[in-house]
C-alpha cells in the first residue's frame, strides 16, 4: 500500500508518492494538483476544496480557510487573536483552551476542519491509485511546535490516516531536489505561500539534513500582494467611475479574485488587463463596465516594501545560522509567490545562486514529504535528518523559577536529565511546569503540561532528588519523565496525551467523518 507525502498548507494543500522511484503529484480536482485548504458547510452538506472556494463570496461565515493558522494554538494566544481578527467566520475557546470554530450551525475542533481536507486528499489518492491509502508522512513548518504537531496528527487520524513521520517542510524540500545524496552544501530555502512565509538554512550532505536556523512571518503571504493591487483597483475604479465598488461584499470579491489572477499573470508577461464587466451600478442604476491594464513594473512598486521585508528575514536568518548569504551553495524557492520574477531576482542577487528549478515550487513540500514516506517504508536506508528543535524546552519548579532544560535549535532527537530537589521541609508535593518557548516571560510560552509528583516522604529539603528526564523525538515530539531518584518512583508524561483532544473524543470524531464520507462519496 503506497504512503503518500502530503502538503497541508496555510491556503493550498498538495499530494504526492513515489512510484516506480519517481515521483507522482495526485491530481485531487479536475486533474489540479493544488486544493485549497477550505471547508465549507451550507444547506447541501459539507463542501471542500475548489467547491468550497468557488462558494466563499455567498456564504462567509461558514466557510473555514485558513485552519492551519490555528491549528494546535491556545485561543487565548495573542498569535490566534490577531489570526482570529481578520477571519469570516467565527472562532471560539473549546474545552481544552483550544480553537474551535462554529459554522454550519455547529461547533468544531480545529482538527475537524483540517481532518476534512486530509480526507478529501485521502480519498483522492485513493480514486486516483486504485489503492487503500492509509498512512501518509505529514510536512509542518519547521517552527511548529510540540502541541501544533500533535494536532496535525491527530487531525489526520480523524481524517482515518496514520502518520508515520511528521517532516519540517523545508526538510522536505531539500529532499525534494536530492540534495541529500550529494556532497555537504548550504541551502537556503524561501518559502513564500498564500499567507506565510518561512526562511530556513540547511546543512544538506552526505545523507544528512541539518536545520541551522528558522524564521518566518506568520502573517505575511500572496494575499497581502492581492490586497495592495486590490486596493489600486479600488481607487482607479473610483478615479474612472466615481464610485466606491467595494461597498458591495460581491463587487469587493470580484475585484479581489481579479487582483489575484492579474498579479499571477504578471508572472509570466510584463503586462496584463484587467476587465470586469457589470462590477457594480452606479446610484443612476447605470452598470458600471470596468477595465485597465497595469505592468509588472506597477505591481513591483505596490509590493516592494513586502518583498523587502521578506528579503530582509532571508538575510538575518542566513546570519543566525552563522553564514554570510554568499556562504550559500544552494537557493530553493518554494511556494506559488516565488514564481513572482522580482523575487527569485531579489533571491539570486543576495545569495549569487541561480535558484534550483526542476520541481514545481507549489509541488516541493509534497514531493519532499512523498521521498521521505519511500524511504520510510521501501527498506531504503533512510537519510538521517537531523532537525533542529525551534523553541526552547523548559521547566517552571514550584519555587517559581524556570530553567532551559533544551534551547532551541539543538539538534533532535535530543535527551536530557535535570535534577530537582524539594525547597522545604517535609515538602509533599512537586509540581513541575513544562513549557515551550522563548520568551523570558513564562507565561507568554506555551504551557505543554504539568505535572505532581505526590506523596513525597517526609524528609528535609533538599533532600528529596527527582531526576526529570526530556526528550524530543525526531519529529519534533517532546516525552517527559520523573523518576524519584531514592525510591525509583516513576512518573511518565506522554506529553502528546496531555494536549489537544482527548483520545477518546479523536477516535469520536474519526468515526463520524468515516460515517459521513462513505454517504458523500
Ligand atoms: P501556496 O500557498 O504555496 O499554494 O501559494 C499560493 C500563493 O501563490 C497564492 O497567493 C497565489 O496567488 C500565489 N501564486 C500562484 N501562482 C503564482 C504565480 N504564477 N505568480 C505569482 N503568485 C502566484
Amino acid at each position: 500500500m503506497p504512503v503518500i507525502g502530503i502538503d497541508l498548507g496555510t491556503t493550498n494543500s498538495c499530494a504526492a508518492v513515489i512510484e516506480g522511484g519517481r515521483p507522482l503529484v495526485i491530481p485531487l480536482h479536475d486533474g489540479k494538483v493544488t486544493m485549497p485548504s477550505m471547508v465549507a458547510f451550507g444547506p447541501g452538506g459539507t463542501l471542500v476544496g475548489e467547491a468550497a472556494k468557488r462558494q466563499f463570496v455567498n456564504n462567509v461565515e461558514n466557510t473555514v480557510y485558513a485552519a492551519k493558522r490555528l491549528l494546535g494554538r491556545h485561543f487565548e494566544d495573542l498569535h490566534t487573536q490577531k489570526a482570529i481578527a481578520s477571519l469570516t467566520y467565527k472562532c471560539v475557546g473549546g474545552p481544552n483552551g483550544d480553537v474551535w470554530v462554529v459554522a454550519g450551525e455547529r461547533k468544531r475542533a480545529i482538527q475537524e476542519i483540517s481532518a476534512m481536507v486530509l480526507a478529501e486528499i485521502k480519498e483522492a489518492c485513493r480514486r486516483h491509485l486504485a489503492q487503500d491509502v492509509t498512512q501518509a508522512v505529514i510536512a509542518v513548518p519547521a517552527y511548529f511546535n510540540d502541541r501544533q504537531r500533535h494536532a496535525t496528527k491527530q487531525a489526520a487520524k480523524i481524517a482515518g490516516l496514520e502518520v508515520i513521520r511528521v517532516i519540517n517542510e523545508p526538510t522536505a524540500a531539500a529532499l525534494a531536489f536530492g540534495l541529500d545524496k550529494g556532497g555537504e552544501r548550504r541551502v537556503a530555502v524561501y518559502d513564500l505561500g498564500g499567507g506565510t512565509f518561512d526562511v530556513s538554512v540547511l546543512k544538506v550532505g552526505g545523507g544528512a539534513i541539518e536545520v541551522l536556523a528558522s524564521a518566518g512571518d506568520a502573517f505575511l503571504g500572496g494575499n497581502d500582494f492581492d490586497q495592495r493591487l486590490y486596493e489600486w483597483l479600488k481607487w482607479r475604479v473610483q478615479e474612472q467611475c466615481g464610485v466606491d465598488v467595494t461597498i458591495e461584499t460581491k463587487s469587493a470579491h470580484r475585484l479581489f479574485e481579479a487582483a489575484e489572477a492579474a498579479k499571477i499573470r504578471l508572472s509570466g508577461e510584463t503586462k496584463a488587463k484587467i476587465a470586469l464587466p457589470f462590477l457594480a451600478t452606479t446610484a443612476q442604476g447605470q452598470s458600471i463596465h470596468f477595465e485597465c491594464d497595469i505592468d509588472r513594473a506597477t505591481f513591483e512598486t505596490l509590493v516592494g516594501d513586502l518583498v523587502d521585508e521578506t528579503l530582509r528575514t532571508f538575510t538575518d536568518t542566513i546570519t543566525a545560522a552563522g553564514l554570510k548569504p554568499t556562504d550559500i551553495d544552494e537557493v530553493l524557492l518554494v511556494g506559488g509567490m516565488t514564481r513572482m520574477p522580482v523575487i527569485r531576482e531579489r533571491v539570486r542577487a543576495v545569495t549569487a545562486v541561480e535558484p534550483a528549478t526542476g520541481v514545481h515550487p507549489d509541488l516541493v513540500v509534497a514531493v519532499g514529504a512523498a521521498v521521505q514516506a519511500a524511504m520510510l517504508t521501501e527498506g531504503a536506508i533512510p537519510a538521517v535528518l537531523l532537525d533542529v528543535t525551534p523553541h526552547n524546552l523548559g521547566v517552571l519548579t514550584v519555587a517559581g523559577l524556570s530553567e532551559t532544560v533544551i534551547p532551541k535549535n539543538s539538534r533532535v532527537p535530543a535527551d536530557m536529565v535535570r535534577r530537582f530537589t524539594t525547597v522545604s521541609d517535609n515538602q509533599q508535593l512537586v509540581r513541575i511546569v513544562v513549557f515551550q518557548g522563548d520568551n523570558r516571560h513564562i507565561d507568554k510560552n506555551e504551557i505543554l503540561a504539568e505535572f505532581r509528583l505526590e506523596d513525597l516522604r517526609p524528609a528535609p529539603r533538599g533532600q528529596i532528588e527527582i531526576d526529570v528526564a526530556f526528550s524530543i523525538s525526531p519529529e519534533g515530539i517532546v516525552h517527559v519523565t520523573a523518576t524519584d531518584v531514592e525510591t525509583g518512583n516513576l512518573q511518565t508524561i506522554n506529553i502528546s496525551g496531555a494536549v489537544g483532544l482527548p483520545e477518546q473524543e479523536v477516535v469520536r470524531m474519526a468515526a463520524e467523518q468515516a460515517r459521513e464520507l462513505s454517504t458523500s462519496h
